[in-house]
Protein backbone atom coordinates (compact mmCIF):
# COMPACT_ATOMS: atom_id res chain seq x y z
CA UNK A 1 0.00 0.00 0.00
CA UNK A 2 1.92 3.22 -1.07
CA UNK A 3 -0.11 5.57 1.71
CA UNK A 4 -3.28 6.10 3.55
CA UNK A 5 -6.31 8.16 2.45
CA UNK A 6 -6.45 10.66 5.25
CA UNK A 7 -9.33 12.92 5.91
CA UNK A 8 -8.59 16.19 7.85
CA UNK A 9 -11.62 18.70 8.95
CA UNK A 10 -10.74 22.03 9.01
CA UNK A 11 -8.93 24.12 6.90
CA UNK A 12 -7.46 26.69 9.07
CA UNK A 13 -3.60 27.28 9.69
CA UNK A 14 -3.09 23.82 11.24
CA UNK A 15 -5.51 21.63 8.80
CA UNK A 16 -3.80 23.13 6.00
CA UNK A 17 0.15 22.89 7.40
CA UNK A 18 -1.26 18.96 8.21
CA UNK A 19 -2.67 18.57 4.69
CA UNK A 20 0.66 19.88 2.67
CA UNK A 21 3.36 18.09 5.10
CA UNK A 22 1.27 14.30 5.14
CA UNK A 23 1.07 14.71 1.14
CA UNK A 24 4.99 15.18 1.39
CA UNK A 25 5.02 11.62 3.43
CA UNK A 26 3.10 10.32 0.33
CA UNK A 27 -0.32 10.45 1.73
CA UNK A 28 -2.66 10.94 0.09
CA UNK A 29 -5.24 13.64 1.73
CA UNK A 30 -9.04 15.55 1.56
CA UNK A 31 -9.06 18.59 3.49
CA UNK A 32 -12.81 19.18 4.43
CA UNK A 33 -13.83 23.05 5.24
CA UNK A 34 -17.26 24.36 6.66
CA UNK A 35 -16.87 27.23 4.70
CA UNK A 36 -17.48 27.65 1.05
CA UNK A 37 -14.39 29.36 0.70
CA UNK A 38 -11.08 30.41 2.46
CA UNK A 39 -12.15 32.64 5.74
CA UNK A 40 -9.74 36.25 5.87
CA UNK A 41 -11.32 36.52 9.03
CA UNK A 42 -9.17 36.09 12.24
CA UNK A 43 -5.94 38.03 14.50
CA UNK A 44 -3.14 39.02 13.13
CA UNK A 45 -0.64 36.64 13.88
CA UNK A 46 3.07 36.79 15.40
CA UNK A 47 4.79 33.95 13.86
CA UNK A 48 7.56 33.02 16.10
CA UNK A 49 11.24 31.56 14.98
CA UNK A 50 9.56 28.16 16.14
CA UNK A 51 6.73 28.52 14.29
CA UNK A 52 8.37 29.59 10.89
CA UNK A 53 11.43 26.78 10.79
CA UNK A 54 8.04 24.58 10.72
CA UNK A 55 6.36 26.90 7.91
CA UNK A 56 9.95 26.38 6.44
CA UNK A 57 10.04 23.10 6.55
CA UNK A 58 6.66 22.89 4.71
CA UNK A 59 7.75 24.80 1.85
CA UNK A 60 5.95 28.18 2.80
CA UNK A 61 8.58 30.02 3.72
CA UNK A 62 8.51 32.31 0.74
CA UNK A 63 4.73 33.14 1.10
CA UNK A 64 4.99 34.05 4.29
CA UNK A 65 7.44 36.31 3.53
CA UNK A 66 5.87 38.45 1.01
CA UNK A 67 3.60 40.65 3.77
CA UNK A 68 5.64 39.34 6.99
CA UNK A 69 7.17 42.08 9.16
CA UNK A 70 10.08 41.68 10.96
CA UNK A 71 10.43 43.11 14.49
CA UNK A 72 13.28 44.03 15.51
CA UNK A 73 13.02 43.25 19.02
CA UNK A 74 10.90 41.77 21.86
CA UNK A 75 10.62 44.57 24.52
CA UNK A 76 8.41 44.74 27.63
CA UNK A 77 7.31 47.59 29.54
CA UNK A 78 5.57 48.59 32.58
CA UNK A 79 2.14 50.14 32.16
CA UNK A 80 2.21 52.98 34.07
CA UNK A 81 6.14 54.62 34.37
CA UNK A 82 6.99 52.48 30.92
CA UNK A 83 10.04 51.08 32.50
CA UNK A 84 11.48 48.26 30.05
CA UNK A 85 11.80 45.14 31.86
CA UNK A 86 13.12 42.95 29.34
CA UNK A 87 14.14 43.15 25.84
CA UNK A 88 14.99 40.15 23.11
CA UNK A 89 16.59 40.95 19.79
CA UNK A 90 14.63 39.32 16.71
CA UNK A 91 15.44 40.34 13.54
CA UNK A 92 18.91 38.52 12.21
CA UNK A 93 19.95 37.99 15.79
CA UNK A 94 16.94 35.59 16.39
CA UNK A 95 17.50 34.13 13.02
CA UNK A 96 20.96 33.24 13.55
CA UNK A 97 19.95 32.06 16.99
CA UNK A 98 17.27 30.05 16.06
CA UNK A 99 17.15 28.84 12.04
CA UNK A 100 14.46 31.35 11.25
CA UNK A 101 12.75 35.21 12.06
CA UNK A 102 9.89 36.13 13.79
CA UNK A 103 7.53 37.14 11.22
CA UNK A 104 4.31 39.16 11.99
CA UNK A 105 1.94 38.89 9.31
CA UNK A 106 -2.39 38.65 8.67
CA UNK A 107 -3.53 35.35 9.65
CA UNK A 108 -5.17 35.49 6.11
CA UNK A 109 -1.76 35.91 4.15
CA UNK A 110 -0.36 32.41 5.88
CA UNK A 111 -3.79 30.87 4.96
CA UNK A 112 -2.87 31.67 1.13
CA UNK A 113 0.17 30.89 1.49
CA UNK A 114 -0.38 27.46 2.72
CA UNK A 115 -2.95 27.10 -0.14
CA UNK A 116 -0.53 27.82 -2.51
CA UNK A 117 1.44 24.96 -1.73
CA UNK A 118 -2.00 22.16 -1.42
CA UNK A 119 -3.99 21.60 -4.42
CA UNK A 120 -7.04 23.14 -4.27
CA UNK A 121 -9.21 19.91 -6.08
CA UNK A 122 -8.45 18.26 -2.85
CA UNK A 123 -10.26 20.85 -0.61
CA UNK A 124 -14.12 19.78 0.14
CA UNK A 125 -15.71 23.01 0.65
CA UNK A 126 -19.10 23.72 2.39
CA UNK A 127 -18.34 20.57 3.98
CA UNK A 128 -19.60 21.08 7.54
CA UNK A 129 -18.48 17.73 9.29
CA UNK A 130 -21.62 16.31 12.32
CA UNK A 131 -19.71 13.55 13.39
CA UNK A 132 -17.17 11.14 12.48
CA UNK A 133 -17.40 7.29 13.36
CA UNK A 134 -15.02 4.24 12.68
CA UNK A 135 -15.14 0.67 11.84
CA UNK A 136 -13.55 -2.22 10.23
CA UNK A 137 -13.79 0.08 6.30
CA UNK A 138 -12.09 2.64 7.95
CA UNK A 139 -13.24 5.87 9.23
CA UNK A 140 -16.88 7.76 7.89
CA UNK A 141 -17.19 11.38 8.53
CA UNK A 142 -20.89 11.99 8.46
CA UNK A 143 -21.66 16.18 7.30
CA UNK A 144 -24.25 17.83 8.05
CA UNK A 145 -25.46 17.90 4.20
CA UNK A 146 -25.91 14.34 4.83
CA UNK A 147 -23.38 13.20 2.93
CA UNK A 148 -20.59 11.16 4.01
CA UNK A 149 -17.21 9.82 2.69
CA UNK A 150 -15.27 7.28 4.63
CA UNK A 151 -10.92 7.31 4.83
CA UNK A 152 -8.10 5.61 6.51
CA UNK A 153 -7.65 8.23 8.78
CA UNK A 154 -9.23 11.19 10.18
CA UNK A 155 -7.25 14.55 11.73
CA UNK A 156 -9.82 16.97 13.49
CA UNK A 157 -8.12 20.20 12.85
CA UNK A 158 -12.03 21.68 13.17
CA UNK A 159 -10.74 24.73 16.17
CA UNK A 160 -11.92 24.75 19.60
CA UNK A 161 -15.54 23.71 19.28
CA UNK A 162 -13.99 20.68 17.35
CA UNK A 163 -16.87 18.26 16.30
CA UNK A 164 -14.48 15.29 15.63
CA UNK A 165 -13.21 15.99 19.60
CA UNK A 166 -16.95 15.56 20.57
CA UNK A 167 -17.21 12.43 18.72
CA UNK A 168 -14.24 11.48 20.33
CA UNK A 169 -14.49 12.23 24.32
CA UNK A 170 -17.98 14.05 24.13
CA UNK A 171 -19.21 17.08 24.61
CA UNK A 172 -17.43 19.37 27.12
CA UNK A 173 -17.87 23.62 26.57
CA UNK A 174 -14.88 26.03 26.41
CA UNK A 175 -14.75 28.25 29.25
CA UNK A 176 -15.03 31.63 29.12
CA UNK A 177 -11.58 33.09 30.44
CA UNK A 178 -13.15 36.41 31.90
CA UNK A 179 -11.10 37.97 29.68
CA UNK A 180 -11.96 40.29 26.62
CA UNK A 181 -9.48 41.37 23.47
CA UNK A 182 -9.76 44.54 21.59
CA UNK A 183 -8.06 44.09 18.00
CA UNK A 184 -7.25 47.21 15.49
CA UNK A 185 -4.94 48.15 12.72
CA UNK A 186 -3.44 51.35 12.44
CA UNK A 187 -0.62 52.93 9.37
CA UNK A 188 2.10 52.79 11.22
CA UNK A 189 2.89 56.52 9.48
CA UNK A 190 0.37 57.82 12.61
CA UNK A 191 1.98 56.26 15.59
CA UNK A 192 5.48 56.67 14.05
CA UNK A 193 6.45 58.69 17.43
CA UNK A 194 6.16 55.96 19.75
CA UNK A 195 9.40 54.75 20.28
CA UNK A 196 10.58 51.60 18.72
CA UNK A 197 7.59 50.99 17.10
CA UNK A 198 8.89 48.58 14.73
CA UNK A 199 9.31 46.23 17.84
CA UNK A 200 7.32 43.60 18.93
CA UNK A 201 6.27 45.79 22.71
CA UNK A 202 4.03 44.45 25.34
CA UNK A 203 2.40 46.95 27.59
CA UNK A 204 1.93 44.77 31.08
CA UNK A 205 -0.90 45.70 33.08
CA UNK A 206 -1.82 45.75 36.65
CA UNK A 207 -3.80 42.33 36.16
CA UNK A 208 -2.51 39.75 34.33
CA UNK A 209 -6.02 40.25 31.87
CA UNK A 210 -4.39 43.80 31.32
CA UNK A 211 -1.72 44.18 28.47
CA UNK A 212 -1.03 46.01 25.22
CA UNK A 213 0.71 44.63 22.79
CA UNK A 214 1.98 46.14 19.28
CA UNK A 215 3.81 44.81 16.59
CA UNK A 216 4.17 45.65 12.79
CA UNK A 217 2.24 44.15 10.29
CA UNK A 218 2.12 44.45 5.91
CA UNK A 219 6.13 44.86 5.82
CA UNK A 220 6.09 47.19 8.52
CA UNK A 221 3.44 49.77 6.54
CA UNK A 222 0.74 49.28 9.36
CA UNK A 223 0.64 48.74 13.21
CA UNK A 224 -1.10 45.62 14.68
CA UNK A 225 -2.71 46.58 18.22
CA UNK A 226 -4.18 44.12 20.36
CA UNK A 227 -5.81 44.87 23.97
CA UNK A 228 -6.54 42.21 26.54
CA UNK A 229 -9.08 43.81 29.97
CA UNK A 230 -10.84 41.45 31.76
CA UNK A 231 -14.63 41.37 31.78
CA UNK A 232 -17.10 39.50 34.11
CA UNK A 233 -19.24 37.89 31.46
CA UNK A 234 -19.57 37.65 27.27
CA UNK A 235 -22.83 36.30 25.49
CA UNK A 236 -21.71 36.56 21.74
CA UNK A 237 -18.96 34.27 20.29
CA UNK A 238 -17.45 36.36 17.24
CA UNK A 239 -13.92 37.31 16.09
CA UNK A 240 -16.04 40.39 14.08
CA UNK A 241 -17.73 42.25 16.64
CA UNK A 242 -17.18 45.92 16.44
CA UNK A 243 -15.93 47.80 19.33
CA UNK A 244 -16.34 50.93 20.82
CA UNK A 245 -12.96 52.78 20.54
CA UNK A 246 -14.13 54.78 23.55
CA UNK A 247 -14.54 52.46 25.87
CA UNK A 248 -11.21 50.89 24.84
CA UNK A 249 -9.31 54.12 25.61
CA UNK A 250 -10.88 54.05 28.96
CA UNK A 251 -9.80 50.99 29.93
CA UNK A 252 -5.85 52.12 29.70
CA UNK A 253 -6.79 55.40 30.08
CA UNK A 254 -4.29 55.29 33.39
CA UNK A 255 -1.50 53.55 31.13
CA UNK A 256 2.01 55.42 30.05
CA UNK A 257 1.46 58.38 27.44
CA UNK A 258 2.86 56.53 24.91
CA UNK A 259 0.22 53.22 24.99
CA UNK A 260 -2.70 55.68 25.19
CA UNK A 261 -1.41 57.25 21.98
CA UNK A 262 -1.75 53.85 19.94
CA UNK A 263 -4.92 53.65 21.56
CA UNK A 264 -5.75 57.31 20.22
CA UNK A 265 -4.69 56.35 16.56
CA UNK A 266 -7.53 53.74 16.62
CA UNK A 267 -10.26 54.90 14.15
CA UNK A 268 -12.19 51.23 14.85
CA UNK A 269 -11.80 48.24 16.68
CA UNK A 270 -13.08 44.76 16.94
CA UNK A 271 -13.73 42.72 19.96
CA UNK A 272 -13.61 39.51 21.28
CA UNK A 273 -13.81 36.76 24.07
CA UNK A 274 -11.18 34.57 24.49
CA UNK A 275 -11.68 31.16 25.66
CA UNK A 276 -9.87 28.08 26.32
CA UNK A 277 -9.62 24.72 27.88
CA UNK A 278 -8.11 22.28 30.03
CA UNK A 279 -4.88 20.10 28.86
CA UNK A 280 -6.86 17.17 27.23
CA UNK A 281 -5.72 14.02 28.47
CA UNK A 282 -6.03 11.81 25.17
CA UNK A 283 -6.03 13.07 21.61
CA UNK A 284 -6.54 10.20 19.39
CA UNK A 285 -8.96 7.14 19.61
CA UNK A 286 -8.48 4.27 16.83
CA UNK A 287 -7.81 5.92 13.19
CA UNK A 288 -8.80 9.61 14.91
CA UNK A 289 -6.64 12.41 15.85
CA UNK A 290 -6.97 16.00 16.74
CA UNK A 291 -4.46 18.99 16.27
CA UNK A 292 -4.57 22.87 17.34
CA UNK A 293 -7.05 24.25 19.16
CA UNK A 294 -9.11 21.17 18.79
CA UNK A 295 -6.81 19.91 21.46
CA UNK A 296 -5.60 22.69 23.35
CA UNK A 297 -6.96 26.36 22.79
CA UNK A 298 -5.27 28.61 24.78
CA UNK A 299 -5.14 32.34 25.95
CA UNK A 300 -2.95 34.88 23.02
CA UNK A 301 -0.84 35.60 26.12
CA UNK A 302 2.19 33.70 24.70
CA UNK A 303 1.23 34.53 20.65
CA UNK A 304 1.69 30.21 20.32
CA UNK A 305 -1.89 29.11 19.65
CA UNK A 306 -1.70 28.72 15.90
CA UNK A 307 2.31 28.02 16.09
CA UNK A 308 1.60 25.10 18.30
CA UNK A 309 -0.80 23.77 15.69
CA UNK A 310 1.32 24.78 13.07
CA UNK A 311 4.46 22.11 15.17
CA UNK A 312 1.20 19.51 15.93
CA UNK A 313 0.68 19.24 11.71
CA UNK A 314 4.52 18.98 11.33
CA UNK A 315 5.04 16.14 14.34
CA UNK A 316 2.13 14.20 13.19
CA UNK A 317 2.95 13.78 9.46
CA UNK A 318 6.78 12.73 10.97
CA UNK A 319 4.98 10.77 12.96
CA UNK A 320 2.72 8.70 10.12
CA UNK A 321 6.32 8.42 7.75
CA UNK A 322 5.71 4.95 6.02
CA UNK A 323 2.32 3.87 7.78
CA UNK A 324 0.09 2.01 5.51
CA UNK A 325 -1.99 -0.37 7.98
CA UNK A 326 -4.44 0.31 10.88
CA UNK A 327 -1.68 -0.76 13.35
CA UNK A 328 1.01 1.34 12.10
CA UNK A 329 -1.63 3.86 11.84
CA UNK A 330 -2.51 3.59 15.57
CA UNK A 331 1.22 3.81 16.55
CA UNK A 332 2.21 6.29 15.11
CA UNK A 333 -0.81 8.37 16.29
CA UNK A 334 0.94 7.37 20.07
CA UNK A 335 4.61 8.75 18.89
CA UNK A 336 2.87 12.20 17.39
CA UNK A 337 0.95 12.60 20.85
CA UNK A 338 3.37 11.48 23.30
CA UNK A 339 5.95 14.08 21.33
CA UNK A 340 3.21 17.12 21.61
CA UNK A 341 1.11 17.05 24.45
CA UNK A 342 4.17 18.01 27.26
CA UNK A 343 4.84 20.96 25.36
CA UNK A 344 1.53 21.90 24.34
CA UNK A 345 0.43 21.67 28.16
CA UNK A 346 2.94 23.51 29.54
CA UNK A 347 2.79 26.85 27.02
CA UNK A 348 -1.57 26.34 27.92
CA UNK A 349 -0.63 27.02 31.38
CA UNK A 350 2.00 29.34 31.12
CA UNK A 351 -0.46 31.28 28.46
CA UNK A 352 -3.08 31.33 30.97
CA UNK A 353 -0.78 32.60 33.71
CA UNK A 354 0.47 35.01 31.65
CA UNK A 355 3.84 35.83 32.98
CA UNK A 356 6.47 34.62 30.46
CA UNK A 357 8.74 37.01 29.18
CA UNK A 358 7.78 39.43 31.44
CA UNK A 359 11.15 40.09 32.81
CA UNK A 360 13.96 39.01 31.20
CA UNK A 361 13.64 34.67 31.47
CA UNK A 362 14.54 32.05 28.89
CA UNK A 363 12.95 32.61 25.33
CA UNK A 364 15.01 29.69 23.88
CA UNK A 365 12.43 26.18 25.46
CA UNK A 366 9.83 28.10 23.18
CA UNK A 367 11.36 29.85 20.01
CA UNK A 368 14.15 27.05 19.36
CA UNK A 369 11.88 24.40 19.39
CA UNK A 370 12.53 22.16 16.00
CA UNK A 371 9.86 20.10 15.14
CA UNK A 372 11.62 18.88 12.33
CA UNK A 373 13.75 17.26 14.39
CA UNK A 374 12.47 17.11 17.63
CA UNK A 375 13.32 13.02 18.69
CA UNK A 376 10.19 10.65 18.29
CA UNK A 377 10.34 8.44 21.07
CA UNK A 378 7.49 5.73 20.64
CA UNK A 379 7.65 5.24 17.00
CA UNK A 380 11.47 6.16 15.92
P1 LIG B 1 -8.72 27.32 13.42
O1 LIG B 1 -7.79 28.38 12.94
O2 LIG B 1 -9.82 27.71 14.33
O3 LIG B 1 -9.30 26.55 12.16
C1 LIG B 1 -10.36 25.62 12.27
C2 LIG B 1 -10.98 25.42 10.89
O4 LIG B 1 -11.94 24.38 10.98
C3 LIG B 1 -11.72 26.66 10.39
O5 LIG B 1 -11.39 26.89 9.03
C4 LIG B 1 -13.18 26.28 10.57
O6 LIG B 1 -14.05 26.92 9.63
C5 LIG B 1 -13.13 24.77 10.35
N1 LIG B 1 -14.22 24.03 11.00
C6 LIG B 1 -14.69 24.21 12.26
N2 LIG B 1 -15.70 23.34 12.52
C7 LIG B 1 -15.87 22.61 11.39
C8 LIG B 1 -16.76 21.55 11.04
N3 LIG B 1 -17.69 21.07 11.90
N4 LIG B 1 -16.66 21.01 9.79
C9 LIG B 1 -15.73 21.47 8.90
N5 LIG B 1 -14.87 22.48 9.19
C10 LIG B 1 -14.93 23.04 10.42
N6 LIG B 1 -1.68 32.24 17.67
C11 LIG B 1 -0.35 32.49 17.42
O7 LIG B 1 0.40 31.54 17.13
N7 LIG B 1 0.17 33.74 17.46
C12 LIG B 1 -0.61 34.81 17.77
O8 LIG B 1 -0.11 35.93 17.80
C13 LIG B 1 -2.01 34.61 18.05
N8 LIG B 1 -2.85 35.63 18.35
C14 LIG B 1 -4.17 35.38 18.64
C15 LIG B 1 -5.00 36.44 19.00
C16 LIG B 1 -6.36 36.19 19.32
C17 LIG B 1 -7.26 37.34 19.68
C18 LIG B 1 -6.85 34.86 19.31
C19 LIG B 1 -8.29 34.58 19.69
C20 LIG B 1 -6.03 33.82 18.93
C21 LIG B 1 -4.69 34.05 18.61
N9 LIG B 1 -3.83 33.03 18.25
C22 LIG B 1 -2.51 33.26 17.99
C23 LIG B 1 -4.36 31.65 18.23
C24 LIG B 1 -4.65 31.15 16.86
O9 LIG B 1 -5.43 32.03 16.10
C25 LIG B 1 -5.33 29.77 16.95
O10 LIG B 1 -4.67 29.02 17.93
C26 LIG B 1 -5.24 29.07 15.60
O11 LIG B 1 -6.06 29.73 14.67
C27 LIG B 1 -5.65 27.60 15.73
O12 LIG B 1 -5.54 26.99 14.46
P2 LIG B 1 -6.38 25.70 14.11
O13 LIG B 1 -6.02 25.38 12.70
O14 LIG B 1 -6.21 24.69 15.16
O15 LIG B 1 -7.91 26.15 14.22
Amino acid sequence: MAGLHIGIVGAGVGGLTAAIALQKQGHRVTVYEQSAKFSHVGADINLTPNVVRALDGVGVGPGIRRTGARPTFRISRDWDTGLETSRLPMGNTAEKLYGAPQLTIHRADIIAALAEAFPLENIRFSKRLKTVSESDQGVTLLFEDGTQDTVDMVVGADGIHSRVRTALFGEEYPRFTGVVSFRAVVPTERVKDVPEIEAFTKWWGPNPQSQIVTFPLNSGKDTFIFATTGQDSWTEESWTSPGDVNELRGFYADFHPDARALLDACDTVLKSALYEREPLAQWSRGAVTLLGDACHPMLPFMAQGAGMAIEDAVVLARSLSGVSTKAQIEKGLATYTSARQERTAKIQIGSRGNQWMKTQGNADWVYGYDAWNVPLTVNA
